[in-house]
C-alpha cells in the first residue's frame, strides 16, 4: 500500500537530538511535536558519515554494506596507503580493483530505479558521503548535486545545470552558511519546485563541520544550528506550497551525535614508541610501517604483514592505558573478541569480510563539557580540544535525530522511545512508497510502529581483562540490534 506520494528526507549532519529544542531550533522542534519522533533513534558502528551514510542509503549495519570505517586499509585495494572513503579518487581506485560496487548492498536508489522511481540528492558534504546516498545514481537514472563541484557527484551534469540556473558554487567558509543558503534554495526552488522527484534528499554538513572546530554550543554553533533551522523551515514551506502537500511525506534525520573532546590520545604516536612502527591513515604512505592505525575518537588497528601475534601483543598492551575506552577483535562468538578481554566486532555490527583485526575507541565518558552538555572523550587528534567528535559508542554520539512529520506521523503522532535508528530510515521510504525492502535491510518501517510501547529490552555486556574493563548496551529489534551505549567500566 502507497501511504504517501513522495517523500522528502532532510539530513543534519552530526545533529545531537537534544538540541533540538524550541529555543535552539524552534522549527525542528515544532515539526518534532506535530510528528512522530523516535527519541532513541541510533547511529551504527563506527558512527562516522560515510559509515553511517552507508546505513541510511542500505537500511544495514556495516557487516553487511561493507564501509566499515570513514577510512581503512585493503592491502588488495590500496596496498600502499590507506584508503579514504571521503575522496573520489579513492572510491574509483577501489570500484576498479574490486571490479564492482564498494557498498556491497542493495541500496535505497537502487530499489526505487528498479520500481521507476525518481531520487534526487542535493548534497554538501565530501565526494564519498554523497557517493554513499545513492552509488549507482548514473546508472539508476538519478540526480545528485553537490555544493562541493562535478569531482564530488557521479552526475556531474546536475552540478552543470544548477551553475548555469544559480549561479558560481558558494565559497566555502566556517560555519558554512553559504553552502546551507544555496543548498537550501537548489532543493526549494528546483528540487521541490520544479523536479518533483519520488524521492528528495537534501544533506546539510552542518552542524558537523561547526561542532568539530568550533565546539558544541559555542556562539558560533548555535548561529549555524539556527541557520539550518530556517533553511529547514524554507523547506517545509516549500512542501506545504505543492499541490496535495498533505500526501507528501517528510523525515527529518542525523546520520550521528557528537561529544566534546577533553584532551589527546595520539595513538599512532603511542604505539611506534611502544616499537609498533605506525602509518596514519591520513599519512597516504605506509612506507615501511608494521602496523595502520586511523584516527578520531576510535580507530582501526591493522598489522601490514598479517602476524596475529603482533596484534595480540598492540591489544594487551593497549589494556594497559587508560586512554583506551573499548576494544574489539573479529572472533567466531557473538559477544566476546578472539583476543581476551576484548568484545567480538559482530557484537556492534562490523563483522564484514573487509574487519580489520583490531579496533579501539578512546575513553569518554557522559559528563558535561564546557558548555554543559553531556559526553566528553578523547581524541588522538584532528581537531582542537575542546571541538567535537564522534564515531565511538557514546550514548551522545550513537543518539541521532528521526522524526517522521507530514504523510509520515501516522495515526499516533508522539514521541516513541522504541529501538530505532538510521536503517530504519530506507525500509521506511520504501514503505511509504509500496515498495517492498529488499532482505538485506535489516531496518524496517517505521510508519506502523507509531507510538505503540515497545519497551526497549536493554542487554549489557561486560567483559575484560586484568585492570581493563568494558561495557556495551544494545537494544533488539527484529533482525536488528541497536547499539546503546559502551565504555570503560574502570
Ligand atoms: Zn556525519
Amino acid at each position: 500500500m502507497q501511504r504517501a506520494s513522495k517523500v522528502v528526507v532532510v539530513v543534519f549532519d552530526g545533529l545531537r537530538p537534544d538540541m533540538v529544542t524550541p529555543e535552539r531550533m524552534p522549527i525542528l522542534a515544532g515539526f518534532a511535536g506535530d510528528g512522530l519522533w523516535f527519541r532513541e533513534a541510533r547511529s551504527v558502528f563506527p558512527s562516522m558519515t560515510r559509515v553511517a551514510s552507508s546505513s541510511i542509503s542500505t537500511g544495514a549495519p556495516p557487516a553487511l554494506h561493507g564501509i566499515v570505517g570513514n577510512s581503512y586499509y585493503d592491502p588488495d585495494l590500496t596496498r600502499d596507503f590507506v584508503l579514504d572513503t571521503s575522496r573520489a579518487e579513492d572510491i574509483a581506485l577501489a570500484e576498479s580493483r574490486l571490479g564492482g560496487p564498494l557498498i556491497t548492498a542493495e541500496t535505497l536508489g537502487d530499489r526505487l530505479a528498479a520500481h521507476g522511481k525518481r531520487f534526487a540528492v542535493v548534497h554538501s558534504g565530501s565526494a564519498g558521503s554523497t557517493y554513499a546516498i545513492n552509488p549507482r545514481a548514473a546508472a539508476n537514472g538519478h540526480w545528485t548535486f553537490s555544493v562541493m563541484g562535478r569531482d564530488a557527484t557521479r552526475t556531474p551534469r546536475a552540478v552543470d545545470e544548477v551553475v548555469e540556473r544559480f549561479g558560481a558554487l558558494p565559497p566555502r567558509t566556517l560555519p558554512r552558511f553559504e553552502e546551507t543558503e544555496y543548498a537550501t534554495r537548489v532543493f526549494t526552488e528546483l528540487v521541490l519546485g520544479e523536479m518533483e522527484p519520488d524521492v528528495a534528499l537534501i544533506w546539510f554538513n552542518e552542524p558537523d563541520t561547526s561542532f568539530h572546530y568550533k565546539f558544541l554550543a559555542s556562539e558560533e554553533t548555535n548561529a549555524i544550528v539556527q541557520a539550518v533551522d530556517a533553511a529547514f523551515g524554507r523547506i517545509l514551506t516549500a512542501i506545504k506550497a505543492r499541490p496535495g502537500a498533505d500526501d507528501i511525506a517528510i523525515i527529518a534525520a542525523s546520520d550521528h551525535g557528537q561529544i566534546s573532546t577533553s584532551g589527546v590520545a595520539d595513538m599512532a604516536s603511542l604505539l611506534t614508541a611502544a616499537g609498533h612502527k605506525a602509518a596514519r591513515g591520513s599519512s597516504r604512505s605506509i612506507n615501511g610501517a608494521d602496523i595502520t592505525v586511523t584516527g578520531g575518537n576510535m580507530g582501526e588497528i591493522r598489522v601490514v604483514d598479517g602476524d596475529m601475534e603482533r596484534r595480540d601483543q598492540i591489544a594487551r598492551w593497549l589494556m594497559q592505558r587508560d586512554e583506551i575506552g573499548m576494544l574489539f577483535t573479529p572472533s567466531d562468538d557473538p559477544v566476546l573478541g578472539a583476543v581476551d578481554g576484548t568484545f567480538s566486532t559482530a557484537l556492534v555490527g562490523l563483522d564484514h569480510a573487509r574487519q580489520p583485526e583490531l579496533v579501539y575507541v578512546l575513553r569518554s565518558g557522559t559528563e558535561a563539557d564546557a558548555h554543559g552538555l553531556p559526553g566528553l572523550g578523547l581524541v588522538t587528534g584532528g581537531v582542537p580540544v575542546g571541538g567535537g567528535m564522534h564515531g565511538g559508542l557514546n550514548r551522545h554520539e550513537l543518539n541521532t535525530v528521526l522524526i517522521l512529520g507530514g504523510a509520515a506521523r501516522g495515526e499516533q503522532p508522539g514521541l516513541s522511545k522504541a529501538p530505532s535508528g538510521i536503517i530504519d530510515i530506507a525500509p521506511t521510504i520504501l514503505d511509504l512508497l509500496g515498495i517492498p525492502a529488499p532482505a538485506s535491510m535489516r531496518g524496517a518501517s517505521l510508519i506502523a510502529a507509531g507510538t505503540q510501547e515497545h519497551p526497549a529490552r536493554i542487554e549489557t555486556f561486560e567483559t575484560g581483562s586484568s585492570a581493563f574493563r568494558q561495557m556495551f548496551s544494545l537494544a533488539r529489534r527484529g533482525h536488528h540490534a541497536f547499539p546503546i551505549h559502551g565504555g570503560r567500566v574502570n
